[in-house]
């Protein structure tokens, strides 16, 4: 039997832990041989940790670094095989000057992006890439860029005449796009209103939170209670970047279980049958 292969396609450290470490966790329990792409050097982050955030002057220009380090240990938490970094700079967030800067993703050939992305499918050879919605999930342009460049480049990976020298066609049968739904906010904010802990998206209305799904376009939840400990701990290696007061790390570690225990997807494009609803992304899938 083949192995399965999962792709996930990241902008920054820490977007795989958050949006989905518990299912990545969980496919490399399961057998399947898991790879991440990280885009960016995300060193225009906002440095959170306060012993950290103090240092910035010498912190800020090791943070490229630092966060490498970071993505390396909480893959290794998380059970993956292999992590790739593209090794664009950072753009910054939607409308900063920095978006234009020489290097920035925001400003990369896409062409070039999708050739390099083409290769690691052609070498990785997955059945399933998750990656993020139009809007890059929340509107962070390196979210945008690792979008319009997971698509392209897995449908050049099939076409043998595109990038021709980047390995033999390989046609992916799922695309997921990680996905937050609304009626998981709504509870969540009740849930935190209920126990006395801080709103967790703060003031900002749910309608207006940039990163929310309608639950409508929302197809797959994954079980991934056994891996929440995991998730929690690669949350924690992701130092610079996730504080103790980060929302998914104040409740305790048997509430999350309880509570926190689906990861959401869209499932995007699909090669294979399948049903309206799943909870397991390679559902449907040969292998
Ligand atoms: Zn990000």
């Amino acid at each position: 039997m083949e192995q399965p292969r999962l792709l996930a396609v990241h902008a920054h450290a820490d977007d795989e832990t958050i949006t989905m470490g518990g299912t990545m966790a969980l496919c490399a329990d399961r057998g399947v041989r898991v790879v991440n792409v990280c885009c960016t050097d995300g060193s225009l982050a906002t440095i959170v940790d306060p012993e950290m955030a103090a240092r910035e002057a010498e912190v800020r220009p090791r943070l490229a670094e630092i966060r490498r380090e970071e993505l390396t240990r909480a893959c290794r938490v998380l059970g993956v095989d292999e992590v790739h970094w593209l090794g664009y700079r950072d753009s910054g967030m939607a409308g900063a000057p920095t978006n234009s800067d020489a290097g920035a993703f925001w400003r990369a050939d896409l062409d070039e992006v999708a050739g390099r992305l083409v290769a690691i499918i052609r070498s990785v050879r997955p059945h399933v890439v998750v990656t993020y919605d139009a809007n890059g999930a929340y509107g962070h342009p390196d979210h945008v860029q690792a979008h319009r460049a997971t698509l392209l480049a897995v449908e050049a990976a099939r076409v043998g005449d595109r990038y021709p020298d980047a390995g033999a066609p390989w046609t992916v049968s799922k695309i997921y796009y990680t996905a937050f739904p609304r009626s998981e906010a709504e509870r969540i904010v009740a849930l935190a209103q209920a126990a006395g802990l801080p709103p967790p998206f703060g003031d900002t209305p749910i309608d207006e939170l940039g990163f929310i799904a309608d639950d409508a376009v929302v197809t797959t939840g994954v079980d991934v209670r056994t891996t929440i400990p995991r998730k929690l701990a690669a949350l924690r290696e992701h130092r610079s970047q996730i504080g103790p007061d980060f929302p998914m790390l104040l409740a305790p570690e048997e509430v999350m279980v309880k509570e926190f225990s689906v990861e959401h997807f869209s499932l995007a494009l699909t090669r294979v049958a399948g049903g309206a609803r799943e909870s397991d992304l390679f559902a449907g899938v040969a292998v």
